[in-house]
């Protein structure tokens, strides 16, 4: 399987056009960046450094949106620490420096994946979604319903959308684990590839169904980082290769180097 190559990175302040609440302490926000809405794939991610008040080390966030018309781009996070927190506090018209594009992104070249998301791990699922335009299922899990306001973000995008959900409030009770099996063995399924994302548990779940129905699976992994650029070796994995950093040569890895 070939996973897309690193595209030119840039460094730049960008201005804030949008930041808007989605859900409590979800946030969208869209940025001016045009060098990078051009070249930004699919999985791939960013250094957000928040310049005033200044914080020494970046955060990172995966894409979740590109509007290369209007040079922007959008990232979907969870305030949960110091570092979110102030990036909530930024109003449109400021700026947040930008670093990226960086890492490697899903596999494009599939022709009818399914892509399998839960929690903050479905926001670059729909950049993913986006880009397959219509040909890319997903499906969702979250613990109540209320956590699934991410079926209005995927609804334009075409493709089809399940849904479970820990007590049963939406969709289908249970885990995607639960109804994963059911959509890859349907009469009708013609799922070519699994792309995942979201917290370990799932995605070791989710692979190896997906190994179990010969399917390729695709997980990006979440570490925290330093400098996002695989010099200061803070996200580094043993994998199937050997050592392998999340920042540089992932997030996105084949499911078998890093999980079976
Ligand atoms: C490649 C990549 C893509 C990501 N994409 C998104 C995204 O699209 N949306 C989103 O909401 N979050 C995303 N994250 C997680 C995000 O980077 C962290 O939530 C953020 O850095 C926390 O910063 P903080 O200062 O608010 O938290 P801190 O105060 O530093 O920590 C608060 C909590 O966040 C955890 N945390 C801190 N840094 C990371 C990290 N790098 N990875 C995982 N957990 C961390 C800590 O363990 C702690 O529990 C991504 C992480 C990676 C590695």
């Amino acid at each position: 399987m070939t996973l897309p190559n690193l595209t030119q990175k840039v460094s730049i302040a960008a201005e804030i056009t949008t930041q808007a609440e989605l859900a409590e302490k979800v946030y969208s926000l869209s940025v001016r960046a045009p060098e990078i809405a051009a070249t930004a794939q699919p999985g791939q991610f960013v250094q957000l450094r928040i310049l005033e008040p200044s914080f020494t080390l970046r955060r990172p966030v995966g894409v979740a949106a590109v509007d290369k018309q209007r040079g922007e781009v959008t990232f979907i996070y969870r305030a949960i620490g110091r570092g979110t927190a102030a990036l909530a506090a930024l109003m449109p018209g400021e700026s947040v420096g930008v670093l990226g594009p960086l890492g490697h992104g899903f596999g494009m070249g599939y022709s009818h994946p399914l892509l399998v998301g839960g929690g903050m791990g479905l926001s670059p699922l729909l950049y993913v979604a986006a880009a397959y335009a219509g040909k890319a299922d997903v499906l969702m899990g979250g613990k109540t319903a209320d956590e699934l306001f991410w079926t209005e973000l995927f609804a334009p995008l075409g493709g089809r959308t399940f849904i479970t959900t820990d007590d049963g409030s939406l969709g289908t009770k249970g885990f995607t684990t639960t109804l994963l099996p059911d959509l890859l063995e349907a009469k009708d399924a013609s799922y070519d590839a699994v792309l995942v994302c979201g917290p370990e548990i799932m995605m070791r779940g989710v692979a190896k169904i997906a190994a179990a129905h010969g399917l390729p699976c695709e997980v990006s992994l979440e570490k925290r980082m330093g400098c996002g650029l695989g010099a200061c070796l803070s996200c580094s994995i043993d994998t199937a290769h050997g050592r392998r950093k999340v920042c540089k040569d992932g997030p996105v890895f084949p499911a078998e180097e890093v999980f079976l």
